[in-house]
């Protein structure tokens, strides 16, 4: 085979790819996987912070109801490779695994790096070449995918390509949209692409004076415009110079379908094992007991320092109060707002600050068995560059882990089949 010339060339050495290019590699197809920075896996590298969540050990109709948006698009591709599939195949890899709370499967080693290392020594073993360049360009005649050009304008052949170039997110690890254009570029729709599992910016100027405040234990629900209650939580949040962020508030964040245009409301239960009678005597006992302390030092026993000058300001009972001369109204009000703290959403930070993106490559246009363009053939899908995308949890990797792996034996079956036919018709 000329030096320029595959069976497949794989866009993007991500998880996605990396996955599709072992699952062409090992049904013996010659692959190229073409990525543009100098290490494969930047983002693999730093997902659960730098421990990575792999995968969620969970069924496949599990993993489903955690994509809200894509979920019926990938049942195929789950229930071939489920999370059990990728244990067994990371263990396969020599990356022992460990199970935590909430079935987040992590690397026994907590380092993600252990995952990437693991994959690119795979990829190595199983022969597949790997090219340091950015791919810009589609080719393909008559419908059928050719090969790919780079930004240097080098020009590499073969009977299929999967794009597995990511989204949009953390752009500094790679994913900066390429593949959308690419796509776009030769017919396929790009659903517009937004930040999920993001933090969010508040209209009140609270937050920013508690930034840096973590609180462990906080219930979180999420009332639309509409005033219904679209999602409610329990975990920790943080405090920042713009608004929330936390494990409670990017996960809320995914139910929030229409951040840009709908206003939300985040309301925050700060005492969340206490019912309201409870705190209400809890109250009592600490007015009670503080007779002739001020209101602004009592509150500290309730609550982190941080927390203390914006609560007065809130609840607007004067700092000074003595305990004993606060009414049984402002001791409702203050325990009305220890349960229900309200923080108006003003829209999501930037989309490169998000975990994951939303929006993508049309699935109606692809083939769910097969991740195959139904546009162009020989052009395969994986990973991020798709529109779908899941809630925390590993889900992610999982689809990435899924959808790469379909891609890569699909496409390595059709190009031995189309490889067959060339020789036969030669
Ligand atoms: C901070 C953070 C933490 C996360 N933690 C978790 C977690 O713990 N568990 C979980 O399930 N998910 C997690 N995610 C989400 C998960 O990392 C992604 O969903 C997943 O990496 C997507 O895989 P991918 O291969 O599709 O895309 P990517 O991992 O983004 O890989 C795409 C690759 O394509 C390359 N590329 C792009 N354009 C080109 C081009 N034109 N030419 C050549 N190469 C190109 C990029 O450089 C990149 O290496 C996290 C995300 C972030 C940002």
């Amino acid at each position: 085979m000329h030096q320029n010339q595959f069976d497949m060339i794989i866009i993007g050495g991500g998880a996605a790819g990396m996955m599709a290019a072992l699952a062409a590699a090992e049904q013996g197809a010659h692959v190229m996987l073409l990525e543009r920075n100098a290490a494969l896996g930047r983002k693999l590298a730093i997902t659960g912070k730098v421990r990575c969540t792999l995968t969620n050990a969970c069924t496949p109709d599990e993993v489903l109801q955690n994509i809200p948006r894509g979920n019926r698009f990938l049942h195929s591709a789950m229930s071939r490779f489920s999370p059990e599939d990728a244990m067994a195949f990371f263990s396969g890899l020599g990356v022992p695994l460990k199970t935590e709370r909430g079935n987040r499967v992590f690397p026994q080693s907590d380092r993600a790096l252990d995952v990437v290392s693991a994959l690119r020594n795979a990829l190595y073993a199983n022969g597949v070449s790997l090219v340091q360049a950015r791919a810009t360009a589609l080719l393909q005649q008559d419908g059928q995918i050719t090969g790919v050009q780079t930004e240097q304008g080098e020009r590499f052949f073969c009977r299929a390509v999967i794009l597995a170039s990511g989204g949009l997110s953390y752009p500094r690890t790679g994913s900066t949209g390429d593949g959308y254009r690419m796509a776009e570029a030769v017919g396929h729709t790009i659903v517009p692409p937004r930040p999920s599992l993001i933090p969010l910016e508040t209209k009140d100027d609270f937050c920013s004076r508690m930034q840096g405040l973590a609180l462990k234990n906080v219930g979180l629900r999420v009332i639309n415009a509409q005033g219904k209650q679209i999602y409610q939580d329990f975990g920790e949040l943080l405090f920042t110079h713009f608004g929330v962020s936390g494990p409670i508030v990017l996960s809320a964040s995914a139910h929030m379908d229409a951040l840009e245009t709908e206003s939300y409301t985040l309301v925050l239960d700060l005492k969340p094992a206490l019912d309201e009678k409870t705190l209400d005597a809890r109250l009592v006992r600490e007015l009670n007991t503080h007779v002739n302390r001020a209101f602004h030092n009592i509150l500290p026993s309730l609550l982190p320092r941080l927390l203390v000058p914006v609560m007065i300001e809130r609840c607007g009972i004067p700092g000074e109060t003595k305990g004993n001369c606060i009414t049984k109204a402002q001791r409702q009000t203050l325990l009305h707002l220890l349960k229900s703290f309200e923080l108006s959403v003003k829209r999501p930070r930037p989309i490169a600050e998000a975990i994951v993106t939303s929006g993508g490559v049309e699935l109606s246009e692809i083939n769910p068995s097969t991740m195959e363009s139904k546009r162009i053939s020989g052009l395969y899908f994986a990973g991020e560059v798709l529109n779908a995308d899941a809630y925390t949890g590993g889900f992610n990797l999982q689809i990435a882990w899924a959808t790469g792996r379909a891609a890569g034996l699909h496409a390595a079956l059709a190009s031995s089949q189309r490889s067959e036919f060339d020789e036969s018709s030669n």
